[in-house]
Parts: structure tokens; C-alpha cells; sequence
């Protein structure tokens, strides 16, 4: 079972990375360092995150204890909504590069297709509690982001949340430099997102899952939810291969080969994520999890279903 994904720039990237959502700045120094202490090479970030001075330390320190190069690390942020306009992605991209101390990223990410209004809050909101769109269309940005891998501070660019006509808008684009190298999009047993990712797939962009263990803490939970990491036909399935929930949920992933990126602060867990090279669901058992679809949502960002380039009103 291959452990990477090849990118259609030529580069590896690892197939199971760390997520950093929601890692608290006071405990993510230490996540990432467990998480490379037990073979992670990929971690996840993103501006929005507010954390990634304290997920640069874990790196740093890990490379300084002569644990890893940092070539043999692969690095992912993304660029965040406010900063969608061609002349800020440069500044954006540079602020990240040197809060985790870094001279390039591995891959840099459009964080969602739709721009916010720049220059003030992360999430500027309307009377209505609608984000404030900007003018700038997302073609405009991926320029912008073409000229990061020129100027060589990133060595992939890509997106997340776009979907199919998003994603074909950029790669119709007059004069198109760089494809996108991955699209990184929820995706679990709850929302298996085959059309998108055979679609990805067949125009050469890798894809990635976010939200794999369909994202507990995630601030907007509410009971009545339904739960990825309790479900009794995932558990049934778990107990056949003596593993747990997470770890099939991690699988189903590997085994389609997505990318897979389980967030934990939890250094028993972070470790527990990462195996799962050494078991192989059935075909049967990959067919019966994709069954489980109910295009439930985790991150449906709620706040900008009104903007104009919101990607889920389309099929997909
Ligand atoms: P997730 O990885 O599905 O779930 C994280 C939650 O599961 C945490 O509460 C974690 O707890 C718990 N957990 C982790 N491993 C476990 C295990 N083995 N057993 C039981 N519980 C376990 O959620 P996510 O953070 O939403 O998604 C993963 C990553 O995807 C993010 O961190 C982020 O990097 C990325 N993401 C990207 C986007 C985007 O728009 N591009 C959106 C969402 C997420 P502890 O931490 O307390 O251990």
C-alpha cells in the first residue's frame, strides 16, 4: 500500500497528514511533534487557524533534534477568504511563511472559493450575519497564486472546496500556468464525494479529506447530530479487524487513495491515526461504507450560502 500520493507537479505527498483545526495554540507545539515522532511527514494548516506560530515550533524543533529534514516534511496552509484580491495573496503567503518559520510550503491552498471583503475581521458580516463579499473571482486569485510557485515560496498550489464547475472555471482559464495539484474537501462515510473525487481524479488533481472522523469538536455540534466515530455498522466493522472506529474511517480513505488528514492534540491517538497501513478493508466492506452517504455536512459554512461563489448549491 503506497504511503503517498503523487501530485501532478511529480511530487510525493504523504497520505495520512495531521490536522490542526481547532488545536489549541497552548497544546498543537506538542501534537505536531508526537505526530512526526510517530511518522507523520505531512501536516495540515491554515492561516485562519491562529495557531500556525505555535505548529511552526513543533517543526522547527523536530527538524533542530535532527529528527527530520524539512525536506522531508510536507507543509500545507491555505490562503484565507480576506485576502482573495491578486495583490494580497503574496503578503498573505509570506505572513504564513514566516509565522512557521519556513522559506517554502510544501502546497498552499485557496481555502474556499468565495472572497470576503478585505482589509478588517476574518468573517466581515452584514446586518443579515452574511459575510461581506469582495469583487475579486477566484480565477483572478489563482494568478496571484501561480506566482507564488514562480517566485518559489510554494512548490504546489491547489484548492479546497471548489467543486466541479469551480474547478473547471480555473482550469478553462486563458493563459492557465498551474493546474491545481489537490482539492481538499470534507469527506467521510456521511458525504463519500465519489462524483467529485472521479472527477478530480480523471483531470489529474489529487484530493484530500477534511474532517474524516467527521470533526466531534467542531464548534456548531449539536446532540442530535449524527456520529461518524459511534456508529455501530462503522464499529462492527472496526471489531472484525481488531482496530477502531478512527482507524477504519482513515482506511476508507487510504484505500480509494484520498488523502487523509485526522485531526488530534491527543498523542495516544495522533499515534493511533497513523496505523493504519497494516490492515485492508474488502472490497465488500469499502462498498458497504460508501452506502452509509447521507450528504450530511460538517462544515457547510452557513454564513455564506447567499455569496455568489458558495460552492454546495451545485450537485457537486
Ligand atoms: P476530524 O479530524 O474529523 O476530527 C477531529 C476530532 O476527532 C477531535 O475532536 C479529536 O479529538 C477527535 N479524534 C481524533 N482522533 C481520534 C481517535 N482516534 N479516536 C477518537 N477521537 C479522535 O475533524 P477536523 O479537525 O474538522 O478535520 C481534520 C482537519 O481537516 C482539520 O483539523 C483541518 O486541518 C482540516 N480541515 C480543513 C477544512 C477546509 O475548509 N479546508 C475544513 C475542516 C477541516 P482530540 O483532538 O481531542 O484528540
Amino acid at each position: 500500500m503506497a504511503t503517498t500520493v503523487k501530485l501532478n507537479t511529480g511530487a510525493q505527498m504523504p497520505i495520512v497528514g495531521l490536522g490542526t483545526w481547532k488545536s489549541a495554540p497552548g497544546q498543537v507545539t506538542e501534537a505536531v511533534k508526537a505526530a512526526i515522532a510517530a511518522g507523520y511527514r505531512h501536516i495540515d494548516g491554515a492561516y485562519i487557524y491562529h495557531n500556525e506560530t505555535e505548529v511552526g515550533e513543533g517543526v522547527q524543533a523536530m527538524i533542530k533534534d535532527g529528527v527530520v529534514k524539512r525536506e522531508d516534511l510536507f507543509i500545507v496552509s491555505k490562503l484565507w477568504c480576506t485576502f482573495h484580491e491578486k495583490s494580497q495573496v503574496r503578503k498573505a503567503c509570506e505572513k504564513t511563511l514566516s509565522d512557521l518559520k519556513l522559506d517554502y510550503l510544501d502546497l498552499y491552498l485557496v481555502h474556499w472559493p468565495m472572497g470576503f471583503k478585505a482589509g478588517g475581521e476574518d468573517f466581515p458580516l452584514d446586518s443579515a450575519g452574511e459575510t461581506i463579499s469582495d469583487n475579486t473571482h477566484f480565477v483572478e486569485t489563482w494568478e496571484g497564486m501561480e506566482e507564488l510557485v514562480d517566485a518559489g515560496l510554494v512548490k504546489a498550489v491547489g484548492v479546497s472546496n471548489f467543486n466541479k464547475e469551480q474547478i473547471e472555471a480555473i482550469l478553462n482559464k486563458p493563459g492557465l500556468k498551474y493546474k491545481p495539484a489537490n482539492n481538499q474537501v470534507e469527506c467521510h462515510p456521511y458525504l463519500t464525494q465519489e462524483k467529485l473525487i472521479n472527477y478530480c481524479h480523471s483531470q489529474g488533481i489529487s484530493v484530500t479529506a477534511y474532517s474524516p472522523l467527521g470533526s466531534p469538536d467542531r464548534p456548531w455540534a449539536k446532540p442530535e447530530d449524527p456520529s461518524l466515530l459511534e456508529d455501530p455498522n462503522i464499529k462492527a466493522i472496526a471489531e472484525k479487524h481488531k482496530k477502531t472506529a478512527a482507524q477504519v474511517l482513515i482506511r476508507f480513505q487510504v484505500q480509494r487513495n484520498v488523502i487523509v488528514i485526522p485531526k488530534s492534540i491527543t498523542p495516544k491517538r495522533i499515534q493511533e491515526n497513523f496505523q493504519v497501513f497494516d490492515f485492508e478493508l474488502s472490497e465488500e466492506e469499502m462498498k458497504t461504507i460508501l452506502g452509509f452517504n447521507r450528504n450530511w455536512r460538517v462544515c457547510p459554512m452557513q454564513w455564506s450560502t447567499k455569496h455568489k461563489d458558495y460552492p454546495f448549491n451545485a450537485e457537486f
